[in-house]
């Protein structure tokens, strides 16, 4: 993207996502749906996915496929599933996998590059070998780093790596390491999220159990904080909540959420937002791949949301970016006048310093987060909602 994370050419165009809904292991905090692998299971699905790619009428602005685990996938599964997908794609389409250090190769990133893919987003989560364990992660730093290197190496000029922070037992001293080892790395984007305690998830119930204690409050702010002087002073713009880029490597496919724009969600437990309707598949893949191979629904709930609804739910997640809401913008988008639809909050959110007016020629023509309502955003995003 050449002229910032304004510019929205493709904004009447889907994105596509595919959920790869197999890992090795489950780490310890996640509570994104998925199973353990099996080529069996693994080769149904794909065919499932790629019939229902077939009946998808294209092109899509952005392809990304994420999970679980997509590079569990074996190569041959992999090439078929990019392929179906690469033939969706418009021209220029950004197409983002997600990789985990663990089961990245050479083989399959040659694979990618034959395919078409021209982003990868690799699960790093940490450099710290310990925090990786406590986490329940299965690769180690070192793999990490070579994933990242190995990537570029092989041609990969767009890179995305995760990292979390706030893990238990981390402290700002250690956060600091993390971040400096991540711009020493060649990348383009960095997503830094904060460790939540998802109900369900062993960490969650570890923590009940009191087997674990979180990171206080303060500390994880002053980590986030960290995150968000440092990163832009080493070159990656803070142009989401949790995301930083280089000029030109912000994520498109989820500027597209952010934007509320429309998109396609395949595979179990993924979304789908087309013409103002939700849509949520089934979160079970062998009832998944049943379905889609009879060709039935694989939709469980489905909601037609109202015109309201709609433009609450655009300021609800595109107060996150860090152009925030542009009023003229919001009106051409959602046909409402921001400031009329969302008085109470925005009185509520700038009083408490949440929010503040960005002017434009003498006028207030939008909103934004200030610093301390990047802390509180989701509380922020509630509000408006
Ligand atoms: S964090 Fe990623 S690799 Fe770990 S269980 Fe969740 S989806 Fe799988």
């Amino acid at each position: 993207m050449k002229d910032g994370i304004m510019q929205e050419k493709n904004e009447m165009t889907p994105s596509l996502y595919i959920h790869i809904p197999f890992c090795a292991k489950k780490c310890g905090y996640c509570d994104f749906y998925s199973v353990g692998y099996g080529r069996g299971p693994a080769t149904a699905y794909v065919e499932a996915l790629v019939g229902q790619m077939g009946a998808i009428r294209g092109p899509v602005s952005t392809v990304f496929i994420g999970g679980g685990t997509p590079t569990a996938l074996e190569a041959p599964l992999l090439r078929r599933l990019l392929r179906g997908a690469g033939r969706l794609a418009a021209a220029g389409a950004e197409f983002t996998v997600e990789a985990n250090p663990e089961s990245l190769d050479a083989g399959k990133l040659g694979l990618f590059l034959d395919e078409g893919v021209n982003r990868l987003s690799i699960g790093v989560q940490s450099f710290n070998d310990k925090k990786l364990k406590r986490l329940g992660r299965i690769h180690s730093a070192k793999k990490a780093a070579y994933a990242v290197m190995l990537s570029r190496n092989k041609g990969f000029k767009d890179l995305n790596i995760d990292l979390i922070f706030g893990a238990p037992g981390e402290t700002p001293d250690d956060c600091s390491s993390e971040l400096a080892r991540a711009v020493e790395l060649p990348v383009t984007h960095i997503s830094s999220y904060g460790l939540t305690y998802e109900k369900g998830t062993p960490l969650y119930n570890a923590r009940k159990r009191g087997e674990v204690i979180p990171v206080d409050g303060e500390y994880s702010a002053r980590m986030y904080s960290l995150a968000i002087e440092y990163l832009p002073a080493h070159g990656f713009r803070h142009y989401e909540v949790s995301n930083f880029a280089k000029k030109g490597f912000e994520c498109r496919h989820n500027l597209n959420y952010w934007r509320n724009g429309e998109y396609i969600g395949l595979g179990p437990s993924a979304v789908s937002y087309i013409g103002g309707v939700r849509k949520r598949n089934i979160s079970d893949v062998r009832e998944y791949v049943k379905r889609a191979a009879a060709g039935k629904s694989t939709t469980v709930s489905s909601e037609r949301l109202s015109g309201d609804r709609k433009a609450k739910e655009t300021a609800a997640v595109k107060i996150r970016t860090a152009e925030g809401i542009d009023f003229g913008w919001f009106k051409g988008k959602t046909g409402y006048d921001f400031l009329k639809l969302e008085s109470d909050a925005v009185k509520k959110l700038s009083g408490a310093g949440l929010i503040e007016y960005r002017v434009s020629k003498g006028k207030r023509a939008g909103i934004a987060l200030t610093e301390k309502g990047f802390l509180f955003c989701d509380t922020v995003s509630s509000e408006l909602m």
